[in-house]
């Protein structure tokens, strides 16, 4: 690990005036970031520790909806009462990610910035356009079980490990940001970027800014929701596939679903062709297999992780019977 200077703020303010310097990283939990610097994969110049901050509430908006703040540990949010009760679909993801003792530690805003587990790009023996732009991808002609089928690209076939942030999607929450030329809100939709021709750049944020909190939308009464994890054991594992869905129903029918998908794209993916295919239909096992088969239309199969898109078709047509019949 190389040396790094460490620098502790008290306010958001105090974060700002030193965070724009070069090669400075927040850190909160630590539970990604401590790892990758051991690693010599993230080589920081400056380490800025947030953990003082005044950004660890969760707090219900007065129009209605959850204003949760960055320095929230997954463990505290996992098991709020209002989100087990509301957003029951976030709290199961949580608690499917990680183990307690890292959830214990792991903010709301560090675990939207997880990087990927790419075993790659945490080798720096091998080459890694995400890690060292221009280098190559080890993962093309390497073994890429655990990687991407949606949103790759010739250069990147890494997925986004978070489960949080799938639930997040299906929610369609909102990234509050503050930085260097002040604040404003991101939909999650948007806060990712696919790969393209520069894996490095994951997401919108600029130099210098960090996420402040993220705001869920109030859901209409009924709304019932479910996280449904795929992976190789049955805890701390990521997802080969999983399945976050939020319904509202009519009857036997769907009247409003969301979907997102995780373990399969290069970043949380939202399924809209999925939430299309359902829109009014009604809610049976051939409507949610044909809503499956639309999710992952445009799948691109690598040579070790074709079983992947069959596995997410079946996450997510379970994941849609039990979200859309629970009580
Ligand atoms: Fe690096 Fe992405 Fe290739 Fe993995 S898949 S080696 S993260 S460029």
């Amino acid at each position: 690990m190389q040396a790094f200077q460490y620098k502790k703020v008290r306010d958001v303010a105090g974060a700002m005036a030193i965070s724009s310097t070069a090669h400075a990283k927040f850190v909160a939990g630590g539970t990604t970031l401590i790892d990758l610097m051991k690693l010599n994969v993230e080589r920081p110049t400056t380490l800025i520790d947030i953990n003082s901050l005044a950004l660890d509430k969760i707090e219900k908006m007065p129009g209605g909806g959850l204003r949760i703040g960055a320095m929230v540990r997954n463990s505290d949010l996992a098991h709020d009462a209002t989100v087990q009760q509301v957003y029951p679909v976030l709290s199961q993801a949580l608690l499917s990610g990680a183990s307690p003792q890292l959830r214990n530690m792991a903010t709301t805003g560090g675990n939207l910035l997880q990087r990927t587990r790419c075993y790659y790009f945490r080798d720096t023996i091998y080459a890694c356009n995400k890690r060292n732009p221009g280098s190559g991808c080890a993962a093309l002609d390497g073994y890429n079980r655990i990687h991407a089928v949606l949103g790759t690209s010739e250069h990147c076939v890494a997925t986004h490990p978070s489960d949080m942030a799938v639930a997040m999607m299906a929610l369609e929450a909102k990234v509050h940001l503050r930085g260097p030329k002040g604040e404003r809100a991101v939909p999650l939709e948007g806060f990712y970027f696919v790969p393209g021709s520069t894996p490095n750049r994951e997401n919108v944020l600029q130099p210098g800014e960090l996420i402040t909190h993220v705001t869920l939308p109030a859901l209409a009464d009924g709304t019932r929701s479910y996280y449904l994890k795929r992976r190789d054991r049955a805890s701390y594992e990521f997802a080969l596939a999983s399945a976050a869905v939020v319904a509202l129903m009519h009857g036997g029918n769907v009247q409003k679903v969301r979907i997102a998908l995780g373990g399969v794209g290069t970043k949380p993916w939202r399924a809209k062709e999925a939430e299309q295919a359902l829109d009014g239909q009604e809610a049976n096992e051939n409507n949610f297999r044909a809503a499956a088969e639309a999710a992952l239309r445009d799948a691109k199969p690598l040579h070790d992780n074709a079983f992947k898109i069959e596995l997410a078709k079946r996450t997510l047509t379970r994941a849609l019977k039990v979200a859309t019949q629970a009580a």
